[in-house]
């Protein structure tokens, strides 16, 4: 178990650069996390305290899957949403009443090429986004806006959709990936300890990551088995390539809570800096 105090220390020695955001994926994990006063949440505050401060924040979140079209949020007022069922009402009276970014939307669609991103005015924050925005900036005063994930295409799409988000990082926007790199809910076990190939793909992921070797872990398959069983649906996998596609030449890779919860939940968190 990381601590608190060794959180700072990975990130006491983080430099950001004065010309472009940093770009976050952040294992969210179980949806208490937002409330429970656990490493991962205190993490989130640290975290919030941190980083340079956004003049937005775009996310694309596991809980926003859509088929055959990408979109972006450009509703003025998101609401919070409750994707979730069987948790304590405490968790269901949680809002996040940050703004949302209209003209942030309007210009993503624009650099978007790859396909025709449409404006949506339906959807808003889901847990994917808010769980962990709510410790890191609880006043809400920052813009938040998502972009879904057009579940019909593949990693490689995804990949190379995200490229095109790189000039937002230099207008103040803080991209974040939100999902989980080893997400399996059949196999998950509360006594905590982590099965040996959540730990292995967990593992092998983090030095592709720090080796900028990208193309394995766009074609997580060819890993083998244990990517069998990390990713037994990719929609908590594919924001991490949303997050490792906007990585530069000269950029460093820092890693928190590198713990895998409930047994196959990885929450390995990544800042790209
Ligand atoms: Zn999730």
């Amino acid at each position: 178990m990381i601590s608190v105090s060794s959180f700072l220390t990975i990130f006491d020695g983080l430099k950001f650069s004065e010309q472009k955001m940093p770009v976050l994926f952040v294992g969210h994990g179980n949806p208490m996390n937002a409330i429970e006063k656990n490493e991962f949440h205190n993490s989130w505050i640290e975290l919030g305290k941190r980083l340079p401060m956004p003049k937005a924040i775009l996310t694309v979140s596991a809980h926003w899957l859509t088929h055959g079209v990408t979109k972006v949020t450009a509703m003025k007022r998101p609401q919070t949403i409750h994707d979730f069922g069987g948790f304590p009402q405490e968790l269901y009276a949680q809002q996040y009443p940050a703004p949302g970014a209209p003209a942030l939307a309007g210009e993503t669609e624009k650099l978007i090429h790859k396909v025709k991103v449409e404006l949506d005015y339906e959807w808003g924050l889901d847990h994917g986004t808010w769980s962990f925005l709510l410790p890191m900036y609880p006043q809400a005063e920052i813009p938040v806006y998502q972009l879904s994930i057009d579940y019909t295409q593949d990693p490689q799409f995804h990949y190379d959709l995200a490229k095109e988000l790189r000039e937002l990082r230099y207008k103040g926007v803080l991209i974040i990936g939100s999902g989980n790199i080893v997400h399996n809910l059949r196999t998950i076990n509360f006594s905590g300890k982590p099965y040996d190939w959540a730990v292995e793909f967990d593992e092998k992921i983090k030095q592709l990551v720090l080796d900028k070797n990208h193309s394995p872990i766009i074609n997580y398959k060819t890993i083998g088995d244990s990517a069998k069983l990390a990713v037994p649906t990719n929609d908590h996998y594919l924001p991490l390539l949303y997050s490792i596609a906007l990585q530069e030449k000269n950029e460093h890779g820092t890693f928190f809570n590198e713990q895998t919860d409930l047994g196959s939940v990885s929450m390995r968190s990544l800042i790209i800096h």
